[in-house]
């Protein structure tokens, strides 16, 4: 039987957040022994580990069948590869900032200017769309230190707070790409190891789904269900359930966290009792 291999980071920003959601998928691995390839016991997966640089070239030439790594990179790298899903985390952004004190009136800001980056391919693209001449100094590790260093006039590179930027007395004047993790995969993937794909990204889905979603559970009076429905409007038909107490019903439905208290307390005051809480794992919509 095939098995559908997935690189991920060994370790770094997205390692922890892209087993997790491996694991919440059905996909566990025994983490604890890792080596740089191991496979699942529990689905038809076995994850390679990589710097994730590596990653879009090991999904491009069929190394891995899939990766998960940051958008960033994917199109710095420019691999031929399929983008399957986003998901969800890591997020960031790539951008252009200069020393806080400089006027900054537009792209033509940057010809002439030095600009240190360790995204040289997608800055030269940004460049040449706005028609600027400036110099590009790649840089491997600590970019934001160039300009006080005086090794550039400007830096081009991840932001995600724009804590780092503040404390090295830089501002951010252009968000050049947004990027978030993506699933990745070969252009050409087996139907086996495409029904396996199809499967995880289903599975992804359902995770995804479920972020920041309750499961409520109340008890109510019969002549009361309309006004609850009002607060709580259901995703389809909402479960009722008669009580054993007659003139009372259950009913259950789902909320998204953020506006749960208000729900709990309206719910309240239309005469909701026995209001239950529980979070919601899975959906499948
Ligand atoms: P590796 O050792 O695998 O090469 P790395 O040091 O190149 O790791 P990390 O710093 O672990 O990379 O970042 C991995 C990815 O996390 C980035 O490519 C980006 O997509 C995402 N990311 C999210 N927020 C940030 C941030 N504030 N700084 C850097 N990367 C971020
Ligand atoms: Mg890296």
């Amino acid at each position: 039987m095939s098995m559908l291999r997935i690189a991920i980071q060994t370790k770094g920003r997205l390692n922890e957040q892209s087993v997790a959601l491996l694991q919440d998928a059905g996909v566990s691995v025994d983490d604890s022994k890792r080596k740089f390839l191991s496979a699942s016991k529990t689905f038809p997966v076995e994850l390679l580990y990589l710097r994730d640089d590596d990653i879009p070239q090991a999904v491009s030439m069929g190394a891995a069948d899939a990766g998960i790594v940051g958008y960033n990179e994917v199109l710095e790298r420019g691999f031929d590869v399929d983008i399957a899903d986003k998901l969800g985390f890591g997020a960031c952004r790539i951008s252009l900032a200069i020393p806080k004190d400089e006027q900054y009136d537009g792209p033509q800001y940057f010809n002439g200017k030095r600009i240190a980056t360790s995204y040289p391919a997608i800055l030269k693209d940004w460049l040449k769309k706005n028609n600027v001449d400036a110099q590009i100094h790649t840089i491997a590790g600590s970019v934001e230190i160039a300009p006080a260093a005086g090794m550039a006039d400007a830096i081009f590179d991840i932001v995600s707070s724009g804590g780092t930027l503040v404390s090295n007395g830089l501002k951010e004047v252009e968000k050049v790409v947004f990027s978030e993790a993506v699933l990745i995969t070969n252009k050409a993937l087996s139907e086996d190891k495409k029904e396996i794909l199809d499967k995880l990204v289903f599975r992804f889905n359902a995770v995804r789904d479920s972020k920041g979603l309750k499961y409520l559970m109340m008890n109510i009076p019969n002549g009361k269900i309309e006004d609850a429905l009002k607060i709580v409007p259901a995703m389809k038909s909402p479960t009722i359930l008669p009580l054993a107490e007659t003139g009372w019903s259950s009913l259950h439905t789902v909320v998204a966290e953020e506006v749960l208290w208000e729900k709990i307390e309206a719910l309240k005051e239309v005469g909701a009792t026995g209001i239950l809480v529980t979070s919601v794992e899975k959906l499948v919509l």
